[in-house]
């Protein structure tokens, strides 16, 4: 899995803290600039303690993501305040093979690891037969499986990226996307710490919200999340 952030909001901290400063001031535009950066801090952790977390929807990280399986980009997309590009098996053959992800439950075993990997040889064959006779790719990609990679650039903003986290940081979120989202964190919070501070899984926040599907192994979570 290879994740990086392509681009994001110039100094995305300062844009959320004058828009945030612009509703709670008589004063222009103009002196939105103003604030120094202490101020933009108490004025941020302000924002995220009153819940006024709408102002997050100014600042925006796009993000590459390559080396994941299409069972993860699934579950990716359906995160709808996103925008999403995703490689195109239409347009892009894959004629000379495809690359594909192991779980690490079955690469753990031998015997189902093998038979993983012939299945995979045998769609790649079934694939090239099905192109070498004249089937257009987008029909031919029908004997792609969940597993084969795929990559994707998302844009999504701050205010989404930490609910996208609470959901997806979380130990019940499938493994890939959580490792996916735990990384995309870690990345954002060297950007803009302030803005992701406390991100994570639900219960970074309090009590676990996930009730009798808890894991039940909050404080373990948080020492997790605590060193990211
Ligand atoms: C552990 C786990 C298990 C899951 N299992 C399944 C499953 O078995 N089957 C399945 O189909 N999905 C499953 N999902 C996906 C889940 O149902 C959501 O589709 C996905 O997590 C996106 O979350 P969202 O809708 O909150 O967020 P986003 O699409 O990212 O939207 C963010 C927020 O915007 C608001 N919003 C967005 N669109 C609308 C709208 N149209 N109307 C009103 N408010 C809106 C909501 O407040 C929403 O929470 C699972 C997710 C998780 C984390």
């Amino acid at each position: 899995m290879l994740v990086t952030i392509l681009a994001h909001t110039p100094e995305p901290e300062r844009v959320v803290a004058m828009a945030a400063r612009l509703c709670y001031s008589p004063e222009g535009i103009a002196a939105l600039r103003t604030g120094e950066p202490e101020a933009d801090r108490q004025l941020i952790a302000k924002i995220m303690a009153l819940g006024h977390v709408s102002v997050l929807e100014h600042a925006s990280f796009t993000i590459g993501i390559e080396g994941v399986s299409r069972a993860l980009s699934h579950q990716l997309v359906r995160h709808r305040i996103a925008s999403f590009s995703q490689q195109s098996q239409r347009y892009v053959a894959f004629d000379r093979g495809f690359s594909y992800q192991v779980p690490p439950s079955i690469a753990a075993e031998e015997e189902l690891a093998r038979e993983y990997r012939q299945l995979m040889a045998a769609a790649a064959a079934c694939y090239g037969r099905l192109r070498a006779a004249g089937v257009p790719a987008e029909d031919a990609r029908f004997v792609l499986p969940n597993g084969a990679d795929t990559r994707l650039v998302m844009t999504m903003n701050a205010r989404e990226l930490r609910h996208f986290f609470r959901l997806r940081c979380c130990r019940r979120a499938q493994w890939e996307i959580r490792r996916l989202a735990t990384e995309i964190l870690r990345q954002v919070k060297k950007i803009a710490p302030l803005l992701f501070e406390q991100a994570g899984p639900g219960c970074l926040a309090g009590a676990c919200p996930e009730g009798e599907m808890s894991c039940g192994e909050a404080a373990a979570v948080r020492r997790e999340f605590a060193d990211l």
